[in-house]
């Protein structure tokens, strides 16, 4: 075994496991899956991965808890939403079965990454699916490759539950209306990277994204969706550009349970004066509270967290479901599934 992980100190990077999981579709099925040890892919130079970019992917977490048991949370939802990104840019769906069987198969090989509890880490899983059959025209790949590899990770962003700075870009979108906005898929992504490092370069965590027809709605913060905290109500867009954050439909449903009432509906940048917590949600951070947003075209600064600390109502949905994932608090919703 190589040098010891320190758990405690793990960002939230690449780093090499012992195995992942692989899987074909070809001639219109998917074939056995088959375990790798190595990094490398074999792909064919004309792929429509690397030309047109048929290519989705999806992120989880394996949590150890307390009892040692190792934990998923709703997997199932990045299943489908896998499918849902792979109905959008034409590739063939991979089977729920298949995903849930890849997925344990890699977290069962890489056991000894799985960060122990109370570390702050966890095991993110990293689902892939690209077109790997050659095509030179413009056209969908008649072959697919799956495949799944873990890396233990720790805190996304350095601040921790700490709040974060965003910015408003308005000179790059990530995604249009009609646009594959709404699938999980790396051309989102590469489109995103301008606005990202603009904003990075002036020292903020993240961008914030407008709808980009008008530019008068709020979109997304980076890769997380956006919610807000106003007269006991959880407040998140509807947008048909944004990505169905996992994280953010369970804090909808905590936020009922709380008995907070929930908005969704187009969120006008100019309410942002009028919210009294902001924050932005994904698997990566769970949440991750916002200090203060600047719109630097406009001239405008929003403020939140004036003590430095997270809001209430941001503070209980977090612990409320980090809790759940570590199976500390009763899983109600059957949103945890155990890897035995
Ligand atoms: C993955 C992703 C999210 C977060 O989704 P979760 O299911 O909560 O992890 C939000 N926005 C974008 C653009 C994403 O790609």
């Amino acid at each position: 075994m190589e040098n010891k992980i320190e758990w405690e100190k793990l960002g939230f990077g690449y780093r090499k496991t012992d195995y992942n999981v692989r899987c074909y579709y070809r001639d219109g099925k998917w074939g056995e899956l088959e375990v790798s040890s190595s990094e490398n892919i074999p792909i064919h130079m004309a792929a429509t991965a690397l030309h047109y970019g048929q290519q989705a992917f999806e992120g989880l977490k394996a949590y150890r808890g307390k009892d040692g048991k190792i934990r998923l949370f709703r997997w199932n939802e990045n299943a489908k939403r896998m499918q849902n990104s792979a109905r959008g840019i034409l590739m063939a769906e991979v089977p729920v079965d298949l995903f849930h069987d890849a997925i344990v198969k890699a977290i069962k090989l890489n056991e000894r990454f799985i960060p122990p509890y109370g570390t702050g880490s966890s095991l993110y899983i990293r689902p892939l699916l690209i077109g790997s059959g050659a095509e030179v025209g413009v056209r969908p790949a008649k072959e697919y490759l799956f495949m799944v590899f873990v890396t233990p990770v720790g805190p996304y962003f350095k601040e921790g539950f700490n709040p974060t700075k965003v910015a408003v870009v308005r000179d790059s979108d990530r995604a249009a209306p009609f646009g594959t906005g709404t699938f999980k898929v790396g051309g989102n992504y590469a489109a995103s990277l301008r606005g990202g490092k603009k904003i990075q370069e002036g020292g903020y965590s993240s961008p914030m994204y407008l709808d980009c027809c008008e530019k008068k709605y709020i979109d997304e913060i980076g890769a997380a969706n956006f919610f807000a905290i106003k007269d006991n109500t959880y407040i998140t867009p509807k947008s048909p550009s944004i990505l169905p954050s996992i994280t953010n439909m369970s804090l909808i449903q905590l936020a009922e349970d709380l008995g907070i009432k929930v908005e969704r509906r187009p969120v006008s940048i100019e309410e942002l004066s009028t919210f009294e917590e902001v924050g932005a949600c994904g698997t990566a951070a769970v949440i991750s509270p916002i200090g203060e947003i600047n719109d630097i075209d406009k001239g405008i600064v929003y403020k939140f967290c004036k003590d430095g600390k997270a809001g209430p109502i941001s503070l209980k949905l977090y612990e409320t479901l980090v809790g759940i994932q570590y199976g500390e608090i009763a899983d109600k919703h059957n949103w945890i599934t155990i890897v035995e």
